[in-house]
């Protein structure tokens, strides 16, 4: 991270607290000799938020009550607030949550045997226009900051804390995944997210193991090959859908820029640590990609690269024409990709009932035509 990315005259204005989340270490220093104060309390500062959870000043007990003080009159940490939190029937809980100037994001905790998912958003709305999903009725409105997507994780952690109480605090224990699968294109908004990504690896902050984190993109071409160069590079996802270019650019109109072989070539291009697989999620709609003669093309257009396939059926909004593959449409899919040698797995919709599953986080009901 670049030090002195911190303008005190530029960007510390006296009307509005100073945004302290979100910060690498060096811009947390920078803001602490902005102050006159030693750039050491930037480091402990950050230990104190991602490490400690502290998120008010006063409990800085390190720091002295006269910078404590200053601290509450200049600056701020600031957690989304919740609006609502629903939980599914199977354990999968969708937080509508408010950002400081008013929009909401939703963001996913999804508990496994093995394991807990927290699927994050990192736009509010998105501009891709998916035909099949719910986020793309919303439209765009802006990008999610650093600080904005990591909250999100801050947030949704003390708040499953506090519910723990009484419950087995062995969902403490396990292991976190991150997705960057909920609303928005990660891609659109990468150098944020790149900025989340380094908070959220770091062992003195998050310490999510890198390993442990997956972007979802819709495929665009340019961002991937700089995601390949970023500092932290996490899993990649890749939504496919579909196995040619005709029926692609139906569903996902971004495979008119970036066509079917121009993704799968940055795909190729991408650094995969040892043992690591791409992944390709490929949403199921009946009638329209789910074919045996589908089933073997994927496996042909994937035959070069180190791959795996999740087969989504398709989540409904309220209405629509489109209808899920059926399920034995689905497990003969999955057994053409895995007698090719393809690993492919159906991937069970977690929260369908209160409208948290993938593609069904739009905020409030809406329905789609997907004609
Ligand atoms: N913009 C990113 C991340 C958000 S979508 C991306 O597109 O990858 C996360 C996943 O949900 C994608 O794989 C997408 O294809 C899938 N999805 C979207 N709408 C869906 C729906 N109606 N049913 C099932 N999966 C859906």
């Amino acid at each position: 991270m670049q030090a002195g990315l911190i303008r005190p005259s530029a960007t510390i204005r006296e009307d509005r607290p100073f945004e302290l989340l979100g910060l690498a270490p060096s811009e947390l220093r920078d803001y602490f000799q902005s102050m006159g104060e030693k750039g050491f309390h930037g480091d402990q500062l950050y230990r104190a938020i991602y490490s400690r959870r502290l998120f008010s000043f006063d409990r800085l007990t390190e720091f002295s009550l006269q910078l404590r003080q200053a601290l509450s009159r200049t600056a701020s940490i600031t957690l989304p607030e919740l609006e609502t939190a629903q939980r599914s029937v199977d354990g999968t809980t969708k937080y509508l949550l408010r950002l400081s100037d008013g929009q909401r994001i939703e963001a996913v905790f999804i508990p496994e045997p093995s394991r807990n998912t927290l699927c994050l958003s990192t736009q509010v709305g998105c501009p891709m226009d998916c035909r099949f999903c719910l986020t793309a009725l919303l439209g765009f409105s802006r990008n999610l900051t650093a600080a904005e997507i990591v909250g999100q994780i801050l947030f949704v952690q003390a708040n499953q804390d506090k519910g723990e109480t009484g419950r087995a605090s062995s969902e403490r224990s396990k292991p976190l995944n991150i997705v960057l699968m909920g609303m928005g294109e990660p891609l659109l908004n990468l150098e944020n997210v790149v900025k989340a990504l380094q908070l959220m690896s770091d062992g003195d902050g998050l310490a999510i193991p890198v390993h442990r984190i997956t972007l979802s993109t819709v495929g665009l071409v340019p961002k991937i090959r700089e995601l390949a160069q970023a500092p932290v590079i996490p899993n990649l996802a890749i939504s496919l859908s579909a196995t040619t270019d005709e029926i692609r650019s139906r569903l996902m109109p971004v495979n008119r820029k970036y066509p079917i072989q121009a993704l799968l070539s940055a795909c190729s291009d991408f650094p995969l640590p040892r043992k690591a697989r791409l992944t390709f999620e490929y949403v199921l709609i009946d009638g329209i990609n789910d074919t045996d003669q589908d089933a073997r093309r994927l496996v042909r257009l994937l035959s070069g690269l180190r791959s795996k396939v999740n087969l989504l059926p398709l989540n409904l909004g309220e209405q629509g024409v489109w209808r899920p593959s059926p399920p034995q449409r689905i497990v003969t899919f999955q057994k053409i990709l895995r007698s090719k040698g393809l690993p492919a797995f159906i991937r069970r919709p977690r929260g369908a009932d209160i409208y948290a599953a993938c593609g069904q986080l739009h905020r409030a009901q809406a329905a789609r035509n997907t004609a």
